[in-house]
């Protein structure tokens, strides 16, 4: 025999552990094209024979799909109800699938936490407020006639208007 394969007990233990790791990792990568073929399939199935356009799960936009808004469903996260906090990147989640973080290239484990007991969250507290406040969002361009820029500039200045957009209101926002 070969003294490559002259191996300890341990070293051979060691080498079939590395070799069922690759294996199971080659498998999960492989079932989960499989799974998400099969998903994709399903869904054009279902949507060639929706009634209308309207009631398509994916809405065409040029060569690309959207998820049609009215599929959409919400549903408010109360203080009584489980969330689950991932231990490395911190995010919270309203499901746990098997305790993996869903984030993209995160490692982290999913634990249980009680909202409660979570630091105060700025975003939390603002959705969980009653009453948000108006939010008014306006361009801001060089298309707007002067008059009309300089009125935004004085509601933006008196705290009326929140948001703008356009290239010049960064300008304008900084001064
Ligand atoms: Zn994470």
């Amino acid at each position: 025999m070969s003294s490559y394969w002259s191996l300890t007990e341990q070293e051979a233990r060691d080498l079939i552990y590395i070799l069922l790791y690759s294996m199971r990792t080659d498998r999960a990568v492989a079932q989960a094209v499989t799974a998400l073929r099969e998903f994709w399939e399903t869904i054009q199935r279902c949507d060639e024979h929706a009634p209308s356009s309207r009631d398509r799960l994916l809405i065409s936009v040029l060569d690309a799909r959207r998820l049609n808004p009215d599929w959409w469903r919400l549903h408010l996260i109360s203080s009584s109800d489980v969330l689950y906090q991932c231990d490395t990147c911190g995010r919270l989640q309203a499901i746990s699938i098997r305790a993996v973080c869903p984030r993209y290239r995160c490692l982290g484990t999913l634990k249980e936490v009680q909202q409660q007991d979570l630091e105060p969250n700025h975003y939390l507290l603002l959705y969980g407020e009653s009453d948000m406040g108006r939010l008014r969002v306006e361009e801001h361009t060089a298309q707007l006639d002067k008059e009309k820029a300089r009125e935004f500039q004085r509601e933006f200045k008196e705290g009326k208007t929140v948001i703008w957009a356009g290239a010049r209101a960064k300008t304008i926002a900084e001064e």
